[in-house]
């Protein structure tokens, strides 16, 4: 995609699938409400060999609730192993050492900063917009919802709205002058449900920030003994769901379509 090549194109259905600065969505005029969160975090990728990693094949994900920021720790393909860490309201410099020092100022873990691949400091938005569909327009995935990359569910958000809108494109194309999409109830029907799932997924995502801020330590014990008490009853299986965004707090496991 190149933004200084103007293009010309036709089509029965447009689908804007064109990320976060949507022209699509700027050209229809559909309304959004955003809101900029005030957390920012540094992530990258480094070798898995550390010291808190088992062996290199380990695939434990750990989340450190430490006082200073949550750290957590994700197991990649290719012996690769992911980390985050909050850095408070400013944004950190993109150095692999800075993370690699803070993890192990937070957690203790040795992580070679020499092995790294990717490192992103990011701020944290949150954007939905009012309508999906208009005219014989739609846009999904994050040109339609921007959530918080903490809980991961950004890309799989999107991806769900692909998944249900494809078979009502198959049978609204099957009509050679299709009507005005947001007239059509299957239409407004999808619009309603990947809306109310966007804004679950960020009320979800935004609790699991809100556990991992920068607390006193008085604070951090006491939440810290509250999930030690939880992570000791049946109720882990079910907070590790939630956490890791498998199923809401409340209501249905998340399925996807096979
Ligand atoms: C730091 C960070 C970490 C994340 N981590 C995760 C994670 O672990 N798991 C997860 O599920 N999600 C994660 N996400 C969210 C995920 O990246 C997004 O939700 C996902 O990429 C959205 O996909 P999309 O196709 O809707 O938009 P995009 O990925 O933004 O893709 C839009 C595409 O459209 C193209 N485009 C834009 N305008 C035009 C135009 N006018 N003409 C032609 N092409 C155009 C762009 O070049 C781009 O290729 C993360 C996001 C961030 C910022």
């Amino acid at each position: 995609y190149d933004p200084d090549v103007e293009m010309h194109w036709q089509a029965k259905i447009l689908v804007g699938a064109d990320g976060p600065h949507s022209l699509v969505r700027h050209t229809t005029g559909i309304a959004t409400q955003a809101r900029a969160l005030k957390d920012t975090y540094i992530m990258g990728d480094f070798a898995q060999h550390t010291s808190a990693a088992r062996d290199e094949h380990d695939e434990t994900a750990s989340i450190f609730l430490e006082p200073a920021g949550v750290v957590e720790s994700f197991p990649l393909p290719g012996q690769m192993r992911r980390w985050v860490a909050h850095t408070g309201a400013e944004l950190m410099p993109e150095s692999p050492r800075g993370l690699t020092d803070l993890i192990a100022e937070r957690t203790g873990t040795a992580v070679d900063p020499r092995t790294s691949t990717m490192i992103s400091a990011f701020h944290v938005r949150r954007r939905l917009v009012q309508q999906m569909v208009i005219g014989r327009c739609l846009i999904i995935g994050d040109a339609a919802h921007e959530v918080s990359p903490i809980g991961g569910q950004g890309m799989t958000l999107g991806w769900l709205d692909a998944v249900e809108v494809a078979p009502l494109l198959i049978q609204v194309l099957s009509d050679q002058n299709p009507a005005p999409l947001d007239r059509l109830e299957n239409f407004r029907t999808f619009e309603q449900r990947r809306r109310s799932a966007a804004r679950t997924v960020a009320w979800q995502a935004e609790l699991n920030m809100a556990l991992g801020r920068p607390m006193s330590l008085s604070a951090t014990s006491v939440q810290n003994a509250v999930l030690r008490a939880v992570l000791s009853t049946r109720m882990r299986h079910r907070l590790a769901k939630a956490f890791t965004m498998r199923q809401p707090l409340c209501g249905a496991e998340i399925q996807v379509p096979g």
